[in-house]
């Protein structure tokens, strides 16, 4: 375990699995302390296990990110056993590609609900514990999770594409708003990661575009985007990387 982020708390939304479940094991490693959220408690439960295990220090709270209370709730129970929050990796969400003509909308308002709505709540419940750490230890990251999706085009991606632009641009705005109380803000971009998001996909078309992705090219880990997000937060105070992209060597 190395100490670059010793003294420091970290909340990891969208734990219990994938980008999230990777990055609270790195930042714990780092010396974070580490409150992890997501649905699935046992999840949340096995990955305290592990991170203590190693060592590091960590706290479970399942919570359904589209419930703003329930987050306030968490964000008190994170100040009351691990400290004030100074950093927050604001990273649930789902993908649900499939053709606008099929008229999908409960997919559509799950995306709309979880990627901007869930991302929204997190931002109002540690936000207020954001500037008051950073007022108070002269730093505080909050990192929001995009997708490549926000810039390139891909058919039947128009509602997912459309909520992570909303992230990228929202990311921004915050930036200049927060920076100013010496609170980071970052977007990280990712190309294909194999996790458990495209378990998810029903839509026939959808599913047969990611197999072929997944035979012309090896994709992103987890741990890939996690290394990352370690850089982002791990750099001096006066350093702020607004956004990152981060693709596999063959997706164009
Ligand atoms: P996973 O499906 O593995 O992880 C999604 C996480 O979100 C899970 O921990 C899930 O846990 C949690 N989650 C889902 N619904 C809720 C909810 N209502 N409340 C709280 N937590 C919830 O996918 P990834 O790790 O790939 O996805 C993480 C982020 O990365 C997402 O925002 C995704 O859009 C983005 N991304 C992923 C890419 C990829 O190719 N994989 C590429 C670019 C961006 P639980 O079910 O236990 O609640």
């Amino acid at each position: 375990a190395t100490t670059a982020l010793a003294g420091r708390v970290a909340v990891v939304t969208g734990a219990s699995s994938g980008i999230g479940e990777a990055t609270a094991r790195r930042l714990a490693a780092s010396g974070a302390r580490v409150a992890v959220l997501a649905r699935r408690a046992d999840r949340l439960e096995n990955l305290v296990g592990e991170i203590e295990q190693a060592g590091g220090s960590a706290l479970a709270l399942p919570v359904d990110v589209t419930d703003a209370a329930a987050l306030r709730d968490a964000a008190e129970r994170v100040a009351a056993v691990l400290g004030t929050t100074d950093l927050l990796f604001n990273n649930a969400g789902v993908m649900l590609p499939a053709p606008v003509e099929e008229v999908p909308v409960e997919q559509w308002q799950h995306q709309i609900d979880l990627n901007v709505t869930g991302l929204m709540n997190t931002i109002g419940a540690f936000v207020p514990h954001l500037v008051a750490a950073a007022a108070d230890r002269g730093v505080a990251d909050l990192v929001n999770t995009s997708s490549i999706a926000a810039q390139n085009i891909f058919p039947s991606f128009a509602v997912y594409s459309g909520t992570k632009a909303y992230v990228t641009h929202l990311s921004r705005t915050l930036r200049a708003e927060l920076g100013a109380k010496d609170v980071r803000v970052s977007v990280i971009e990712p190309g294909i990661v194999g996790t458990e998001l495209q378990g998810h996909v029903t839509d026939a078309g959808a599913l047969a575009w990611l197999d072929g992705a997944k035979k012309e090219m090896t994709w992103l880990a987890s741990e890939d985007v996690a290394e990352a997000v370690n850089f982002l937060v791990a750099q001096p105070a006066h350093v702020n990387f607004q956004q990152i992209t981060i693709m596999p060597t063959r997706q164009p």
